[in-house]
């Protein structure tokens, strides 16, 4: 099973992943618990480039970036996880670029789409849940976690706004896929939710 977590920053798609990965655990499951960019040696490496010279890159190049890092994370740890029957939860993954890389940035979303069943090899989750935000709050909740400030400081509102949209629009165009649950809910209440969704697909 593979399910991951998308939203804008501060949605609290980390809280969640976390709170899915240890009632799994609990229920005794095999988790593995990653995150992109990043999420293996040279993920790490990547992230640090793309998010060092975050709106210094050449929007087709920041593309490529996390497409090579999509496609190292999926090859060796992400795959083997699935195939060995585990489960595999995962903060970000192909809609962040289409969103990010996408909208954000204004290249098109379908090719950015492609660009990433390329790197993947058509991997796609099993779920996604999407955490909606509006990102003024989300902007907000960084600031009193005093955590990450610069990334919102870092890209203009509207970059965050169509963010938001794209992922709507992602989570209209494949409803069967996507959970979307309003980020300002309660995180207990959010969990129960995500709990309730992936219980249906692990039988
Ligand atoms: O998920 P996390 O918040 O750690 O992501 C790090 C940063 O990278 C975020 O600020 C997010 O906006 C950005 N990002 C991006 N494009 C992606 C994934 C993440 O711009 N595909």
């Amino acid at each position: 099973l593979f399910v991951t977590f998308e939203g804008g920053d501060g949605a609290g798609k980390s809280t969640q992943a976390a709170l899915l990965e240890t009632w799994l655990t609990e229920a005794g499951r095999t988790v593995v618990r990653t995150r992109e960019p990043g999420g293996t040696e040279l993920g790490d490496e990547l992230r640090e480039i793309v998010l060092h010279r975050r709106g210094h890159i050449a929007p087709r190049a920041e593309a490529l970036i996390y497409a090579a890092d999509r496609a190292h994370h999926v090859a060796t740890l992400v795959r083997p996880a699935l195939a060995r029957g585990e489960v595999v939860i995962q903060d970000r993954y192909l809609d962040s670029s289409v969103a990010y890389q996408g909208a954000g940035r204004e290249i098109d979303g379908g090719e950015i789409r492609n660009v990433s069943l390329w790197a993947t090899e058509g991997l796609l989750p099993d779920l996604t849940v999407l955490l909606d935000l509006d990102p003024a709050i989300g902007r907000t909740r960084l600031d009193a976690a005093r955590t990450r400030y610069d990334r919102l400081e870092a890209e203009a509102a509207e970059f965050h706004g169509r963010v938001r949209d794209a992922y709507l629009a992602l989570a209209a165009a494949e409803p069967e896929r996507f959970l979307v649950l309003d980020a300002t809910l309660p995180v207990e209440e959010l969990a129960a939710a995500i709990r309730a969704r992936v219980a249906e697909l692990v039988g």
